[in-house]
């Protein structure tokens, strides 16, 4: 075919003038987490909506006009629409949380980076629980009015679509994204053309273009590359997420750090904090040094000072496999040419990747980067703090575990987001309407015990039979799609019962997740479900990644699985799983079971879902559940044990989970008294929400966050680079200076006065003299580091006092002293250390300076 010189134009709906509210609310993601909002699109053409996969802006586009002009005439709709206005408006300008809080911190500009953000299932730019809390981050952030903005691509294709053929075994589709038909809004100059930035890639410039979506108050801008002016490879680097091949990885990330922080600045910010949701996006830190170098002439130990107090870091991933890496190849040919404008040499610069320094051809670590040009870092469990803790010790391999500067920041959900419009509408009534602004508020929600049962348990069983219509509906279209006889098809619509105690079981199908384990005893598994008085039945879905072909097997099983006899009808696996189906499993279960391997699930959120809308969680206790379960408020598989034999973990945990269904959960479930309400399963429902929803939220979340990262860096920033960095240049002189004196510190002799025996109520009194050479004594701390020692002899909660001199110097050693009174008997250790001490540190670990006696 020749090549044709094709021009585009845009067809936009034409709305009736007093219609035009609608495109305003369409455009601002606002709508998807009020309800109003969302009912009154569905007011439109509710199967029309539906079909459009709840895309307003679809719906505005495909609407037939005579249905406009017939809505423009009807005041009922009208005064839907002005009110649902006039809380957007309202929304928009409200006093917020921050404001109350932090109105004197006007100069704190924070950008959220991250690969994928799902903020609704209309805008196909995610693939899972990473970009849904994302998304749930900025909208708790919007009604927070916390000043942030996000940072991401914007994907020709987004995540593949799934199904899956006659054999169970999943088929990835990459339909296009339609940007007409998403609610994205081109950043232009003044005179309309598209703003472009540029990033470098070997041997030419990459051009970007800037989409935004309105989320609330919070702008999240995503990069494009797909323009003319870019060659036909370099178009497609924002086809897929998590697509294609390490260059492509590497690209992508190239664009989304490198590319984020040039369109910010072309945008006219210029964030004091970047948070890094992720190691994706940590060249983001690399520009903002080059930047500051080139803008202000001063050398990468300076200008990263002043970075790395402004950028926080999280972590998502227990695993080293899972953390991006690139080979030392990659590195030069990426970033041969970049290097030369950070002022730095090639080994300086590959060891920022590094965990060991000077490890030539250990791969470039996008962790290890993050990690080290992070102000503060942090796991998104408590569990997960503690495996990172673990995982990256060797970035600092004098401490012990319990010390590196890696925290917790437990995730949650954005509640609103997630709650079944039947479920809000009692919270409404019963907790009053402080609880979207409080979610966090305890108080408020004890109020839980004032829903009547009656109430709650109908509104529950009413998500559950929708629940039931999507899954037999989807299964029809499946069928169909498949090919499959019409008396299969007739079938799907006999599939499951909307009565029966219903277990959802709905991620990713990563193995580790072990999505067959509940099909390990068939035979003791079909008499569960099939109990004719007290039926139980099985919903799946989940995508695998591309690529992963164990976790499309763990598909397959479970389709088959689904067909046999024995489970047939009270097993499904429903396709292509997304925000939406992800929404009705969430908001119709009884019981989310989650069955990972511990401690491989980082956080995981789909239980915290299931906890806003009265579902109870069937949980290894990992991630959050580890510290959600409280004995009354769902169930635990196991208490906490990891195995190093899987097989025999499968056995113990498999077998687990039947006891609890068959001793506990079914039981409680169809005890029914004589109004026909299960009084005991009604309890554990108020229990579930009542101890979770307040916390496993994502107000929680981002407040810790501004408290725990964003203000506390915004601080050391402000700090280091006032007066034209001087302080940075201070800090960055001193580390060199004191590195290289470093060295001379030693232990010359340690006096403990006490024997190997103390008893309690007496201290143990320690005397030691430390050679500083030319190291002055205001710039350490001498340490006493005690504390219960365990089996193997480490201390395993460590505490320190620091040590006390009388300040008198004699041939470069001083005396030092302190004491730790003894409260409790039992079997101790300590040791003395010297560490820095710096009132622009952080953290005193952070140089990597510390002598152990
Ligand atoms: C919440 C959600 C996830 C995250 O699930 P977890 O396995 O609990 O982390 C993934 N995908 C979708 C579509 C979700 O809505």
């Amino acid at each position: 075919m020749p090549r044709r010189n094709i021009r585009t134009f845009t067809v936009l709906p034409q709305l009736p003038t007093r219609l035009h509210a609608l495109q305003k609310i369409a455009y601002n993601l606002w709508w998807c987490w009020h309800l109003e909002a969302v009912a009154l699109f569905r007011r439109i053409d509710i199967d029309l909506f539906d079909k459009l996969n709840h895309s307003p802006i679809k719906l505005l586009g495909a609407v037939p006009q005579e249905r406009f002009e017939e809505l423009a005439k009807d005041s009922g709709f009208l005064d839907n629409m002005d009110r649902v206005e006039e809380m957007l408006d309202r929304y928009m300008k409200a006093k917020t949380w921050w404001q109350s809080h932090y109105a004197e911190n006007n100069d704190i500009q924070i950008a959220y980076f991250s690969a994928e953000f799902g903020i609704h299932e209309s805008v196909p730019v995610y693939s899972g629980g990473l970009g849904i809390l994302a998304g749930d981050h900025l909208k708790s952030a919007s009604d927070l009015g916390v000043p942030l903005c996000g940072v991401s691509l914007m994907y020709r294709e987004g995540y593949f679509r799934q199904y899956l053929n006659i054999d169970g075994w999943q088929q990835e589709l990459y339909p296009e994204n339609d940007f007409f038909n998403l609610p994205l809004i081109l950043e232009t100059k003044p005179d309309g053309s598209p703003i472009l930035i540029s990033v470098p890639l070997p041997g030419r410039e990459v051009f970007v273009k800037i989409w935004r979506i309105q989320v609330g108050r919070i702008p999240l801008y995503l990069l494009d590359c797909n323009i003319p002016q870019n060659r036909p490879e370099d178009r497609a680097i924002t086809s897929q997420l998590y697509g294609g091949d390490q260059h492509t990885r590497i690209q992508q990330e190239i664009v989304l750090g490198i590319g984020g922080i040039r369109a910010l600045k072309a945008l006219g910010k210029s964030p004091s904090i970047c948070h890094m949701n992720e190691g994706h996006s940590a060249f983001s830190a690399l520009e903002r040094i080059r930047v500051y170098i080139e803008d202000f002439n001063m050398d990468f130990a300076v200008a990263s000072e002043a970075v790395k107090a402004g950028t926080c870091f999280t972590t998502h991933t227990p695993v080293p496999a899972g953390n991006d890496a690139f080979p030392e190849g990659m590195m030069d040919h990426y970033f041969g040419e970049y290097i030369h404008s950070l002022r730095i040499d090639r080994n300086t610069f590959l060891n920022l990747g590094r965990e060991k320094p000077n490890n030539g051809g250990e791969p470039f670590s996008m962790t290890v980067l993050a990690i080290r040009i992070s102000n503060t870092s942090n796991g998104v469990s408590q569990l997960h703090g503690k495996v990172s803790r673990k995982m990256w010790n060797s970035i600092w391999p004098e401490l012990s575990e319990v010390e590196i500067p890696i925290t917790s920041i437990t995730n949650g959900v954005h509640t609103q987001t997630w709650i079944a419009p039947q479920i809000e509408h009692l919270y409404n009534r019963y907790l009053g309407r402080d609880w979207t602004e409080q979610p966090t508020n305890f108080e408020i929600w004890t109020k839980i015990e004032k829903i009547p049962d009656g109430e709650l348990w109908r509104a529950h069983e009413h998500r559950r039979e929708r629940l039931v219509t999507l899954a037999r509906n989807r299964l029809k279209a499946q069928l169909v799609k498949r090919g499959s006889p019409p008396s299969e098809v007739a079938a799907a619509e006999e599939v499951l019962d909307p009565e029966a105690l219903t277990i959802g079981f709905a991620r990713r199908f990563a193995t580790y997740k072990r999505g067959t384990l509940v099909f390990r005893y068939i035979e003791r598994l079909a008499k569960i479900l099939n109990d004719p008085k007290r039926p139980v039945q099985l919903i799946f879905s989940g995508k695998a990644h591309p690529k992963d072909n164990a976790g499309k097997d763990f598909i397959a099983q479970v389709v088959q699985f689904a067909r046999r006899p024995e489970l047939r009808g009270r097993v499904v696996f429903l396709e292509d799983y997304d925000m939406n189906i992800a929404r009705h499993l969430i908001q119709g279960v009884d019981v989310w079971l989650n069955n990972p391997r511990r401690p491989l699930e980082a956080s995981g959120t789909s239980g915290m879902k299931v906890c806003c809308n009265g579902g109870l969680n069937l949980s290894i206790l990992d991630g959050w559940w580890d510290e959600g379960y409280a004995g009354d408020n769902g169930w635990a598989i196991g208490a906490g044990e990891e195995y190093t034999d899987t097989n025999y973990q499968d056995e113990v945990e498999g077998r687990a989970i039947y006891e609890l269904i068959e001793r506990d959960i079914v039981p409680l479930f169809y005890n029914r008294g004589a109004d026909g309400l299960p009084r005991g399963w009604i309890h554990r429902m108020k229990r579930s929400i009542l101890t979770n929803v307040p916390v496993f939220n994502t107000n929680r979340m981002v407040s810790e966050y501004a408290k725990v990262c964003y203000l506390p860096s915004q601080e050391r920033h402000t700090k280091l680079i006032a007066d034209n960095f001087s302080k940075a240049k201070e800090l960055a002189n001193w580390k060199v200076y004191t590195s290289a004196r470093w060295p001379q510190i030693r232990f010359e002799n340690v006096d403990v006065t006490t024997g190997d025996h103390i008893r309690v109520g007496e201290s143990l009194n320690v005397q030691v003299k430390v050679h500083l050479g030319e190291i002055s004594p205001q710039e350490v701390e001498v340490q006493l580091y005690h504390g219960p020692t365990d089996n193997a002899g480490e201390i395993s909660q460590p505490h320190t006092v620091t040590l006390t001199t009388d300040g008198n110097v004699q041939n470069g050693s001083l005396q030092y002293t302190g004491k730790v009174p003894c409260k409790a008997s039992g079997y101790y250790g300590y040791c003395l250390r010297v560490v820095p001490r710096n009132e622009l540190l952080f953290n005193a670990f952070e140089p990597n300076l510390i002598t152990w006696a």
